[in-house]
């Protein structure tokens, strides 16, 4: 059996994996409620909100093509700097939505200048944004961007937080995001099939005006259920079983040294990295502390590495994602991953390289 390095889905705890075998309850009922209920304290801490947190049973995608269909009533700006920011322009483009968008280059930060002087164009009235770039290990500066588009008030911010959520801070009221979301499969630590989402008032405002939101991703009806801690359609409880178990764990470890852990561990990687002379592919300053993107050097057959590394030890990395496939691999060091996991790692690493 292996365990996973890769940046999502990651490495599921067994104690996670127990709570989610609890035997199954209704989700209409006072059982689910309670359930549903206990959530949202550490959710609402973690996310840094005031504003009831739901629970989409969907992966990521789902939470944020639905943001677009229930928020853009004019057009969207998407920031664009690696393959799931750039597909949110795509989305936006399929849902026949009027979208531009700011490219960067993979690998590259979003300027928070630019979002400025695009904005200044005016018509926009919705931004996309993806804290932690899986794709390239690259964290923009999330209060610099926000702060821009908090200066226009008719533009709502969109946060996509999937592999940065409880990793890092992510103060949603503090900085005005109007929706922050993140798939459980990263840096939660959960398997995949369930988002969390949070919406600001001016989110549900927007979208109670807004047509078509269609009745499995409706804003409004994730909003009337949470005033009863109950979700539209039938959740996967079993994921929530797992949620509750691991905000109880985040609670007991606290999030200070949550982040110090992930800050810790992911120094680790680094330092391998430089002992091995490989480079980040993300630019110093806008780094990830949630996983580590390298350029594949010219010396290293990286799939020979990644094979034996499997064979040999267990441990799954990644070979680079979409268009940067091969040229770059990351190793994710978020959820439960400790010093001595991560040694581990490097231990059988090291000893592949040789
Ligand atoms: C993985 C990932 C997604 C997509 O998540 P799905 O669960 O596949 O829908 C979106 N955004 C980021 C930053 C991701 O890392």
């Amino acid at each position: 059996m292996s365990k996973l390095f890769i940046p999502g889905p990651i490495d599921v705890s067994k104690e996670t994996y127990a709570a989610m075998c609890r035997p199954m309850i209704g989700h209409r009922g006072a059982e689910f409620e309670a359930l549903y209920a206990s959530t949202q304290p550490g959710l609402q801490e973690i996310a840094g909100t005031t504003r009831p947190v739901f629970l989409s049973t969907s992966s990521a995608w789902g939470v944020m093509e639905a943001s677009l269909r229930n928020l853009c009533a004019k057009k969207v700006l998407n920031l664009c700097n690696g393959a799931f920011s750039d597909k949110w322009f795509d989305v936006a483009k399929k849902l026949g939505l009027e979208a531009d968008k700011i490219q960067a280059e993979w690998g590259e930060t979003i300027d928070p200048e630019a979002v400025r002087q695009k904005l200044e164009e005016g018509g926009f009235d919705l931004v996309t944004l993806i804290h932690n770039e899986t794709s390239t290990g690259v964290m923009v500066d999330l209060e610099a961007i926000a702060k821009v588009v908090k200066s226009f008030p008719d533009v709502l911010l969109v946060v996509d937080t999937v592999s940065s959520f409880s990793a890092v801070p992510t103060p949603m009221d503090a900085l005005g995001i109007d929706v922050l979301l993140a798939g459980v499969q990263k840096a939660l630590a959960l398997p995949p099939g369930l988002t969390i989402f949070a919406c600001s008032e001016a989110a549900i405002e927007r979208a109670k005006v807004q047509p078509n939101r269609g009745y499995y991703f409706d804003f409004i009806e994730f909003a009337k259920n949470a005033e009863k801690n109950n979700t539209p359609s039938t959740p996967s409880i079993s994921h929530i079983f797992g949620l509750q178990h691991i905000l109880e764990e985040i609670h007991k470890e606290g999030l200070e040294a949550r982040f110090a852990r992930h800050r810790s561990n992911n120094q680790l990687i680094h330092e391998w990295g430089a002992r091995h002379g490989f480079e980040n592919f993300a630019p110093e300053g806008h780094q990830s502390v949630s996983l580590t993107c390298f350029k594949t050097p010219e010396s290293l057959d990286l799939s020979d590495f990644m094979k034996e590394l499997k064979s040999k030890h267990g441990f799954v990395i990644n070979g680079g994602y979409g268009k940067i496939k091969g040229l770059t691999f990351r190793i994710s060091n978020m959820g439960n991953e400790t010093t001595e996991t991560m040694q581990e790692l490097i231990t059988a690493m090291d000893d592949v390289l040789g």
